[in-house]
């Protein structure tokens, strides 16, 4: 079946359902795609209480989502879950969608990031068996245990503190020779006598048949590789954008972040991006929903004086 509609948006996480939501009060159809068989995006994987997000401090990422879900349900507005992009052309702003597709005079890329993985050997076959992507949901399952936490950044080092409250030891692994995280954060790293930090580390592999029970590193500078026994591995190694479906029709920064200017267009006419896809300055909720509005309202003025011609 062939749909047409004003504005495609590709992605339901904060962004998307923003921007279908200002489709709703700029009285342009939109519509939603989202390829999981639920809304939310990164809410999903935020288990830490949102306290930034002005007027709706949540419990977590979940709850938030619900609210903003429950905002689209009071505007009867029905996002298309479970439905990925099949094929696309940006520049005829055409998208297959399963056997449908759907023709759109904007198209909204709004298909944020994902965690970063280190995909080495073990990580996925232990995911859930002692490799973890979140301190703050699993550390009790670690009390008394030996852990190692991988990634320099503000994340690992947060994690690496959370689970010093609960764990017997803590390794914070950084590839490179000093972390980069917040100096609040790294003085309590230097203060816990639990936490050891190794730097110029390259984890190789994850080992363990059932559970983790160690793994291989890589000195960066010697090259030497030893074994270390551990409970744990909880990898906080970023995030990577979803942009695999536009590499080859958009302009793309060197981590593949989509290049779009102040308001949200990105080089293929009226073609946006809003959110995490397109490496915000300062990634959050807030940025998402206040990108994905300006995009939108870029869209309605564009269609209006091209009505008036
Ligand atoms: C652990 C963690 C903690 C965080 N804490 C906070 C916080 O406290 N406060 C805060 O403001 N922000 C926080 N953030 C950041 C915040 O979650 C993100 O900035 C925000 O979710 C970005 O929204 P988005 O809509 O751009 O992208 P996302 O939330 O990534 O949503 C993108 C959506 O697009 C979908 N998608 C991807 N590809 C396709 C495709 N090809 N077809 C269809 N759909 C697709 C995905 O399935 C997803 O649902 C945190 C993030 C993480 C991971």
């Amino acid at each position: 079946m062939k749909q047409e509609c004003d504005v495609a948006i590709i992605g339901g996480g904060p962004a998307g359902i923003s921007a279908l939501i200002w489709c709703y009060s700029l009285g342009l159809r939109g519509v939603l795609l989202e390829q999981a068989p639920q809304l939310g995006g990164q809410l999903m994987e935020l288990f830490h209480q949102v306290v930034d997000y002005p007027g709706l401090p949540s419990q977590n990422g979940m709850a938030l989502r619900d609210s903003l879900v429950s905002h689209l349900r009071e505007l009867e507005l029905s996002p298309l879950l479970s439905s990925p992009i099949k094929d696309l052309s940006l520049s005829k702003r055409e998208i297959a969608v399963g056997t449908d597709s759907l023709s759109a005079t904007a198209i909204v890329i709004a298909t944020g990031a994902r965690k970063r993985r280190l995909d080495i050997p073990g990580e996925s076959a232990l995911e859930g068996k002692g490799v973890s992507f979140s301190a703050t949901r699993d550390h009790d399952a670690f009390k008394g245990k030996r852990v190692c936490v991988v990634g320099g950044g503000d994340s690992a080092v947060e994690g690496s503190l959370t689970l010093a409250k609960v764990c017997e030891s803590v390794t914070l692994i950084l590839r490179s020779d000093a972390p980069r995280a917040r100096r609040e954060w790294l003085d309590g790293v230097s203060r816990d006598n639990r936490i050891s930090v190794r730097t110029n580390t390259v984890v190789t592999r994850i080992l363990g048949e059932s559970t983790v029970t160690g793994i291989t590193i890589r000195n960066s500078k010697t090259g030497e590789e030893e074994s270390l026994e551990t409970d744990g591995v909880f990898i906080r190694v970023g995030i990577t954008p979803n942009s695999e479906p536009f590499h080859d029709q958009l302009a793309l920064d060197r981590e593949g972040y989509i290049q779009a200017d102040q308001k949200q267009r990105t080089r293929i006419p009226m073609v946006y991006a809003a959110g995490d896809i397109c490496r915000p300055r300062c990634f959050s909720v807030a940025t998402a929903v206040g990108q994905a509005a300006i995009a939108v309202k870029d869209i309605a003025e564009n269609l209006k004086s091209a009505s008036l011609k």
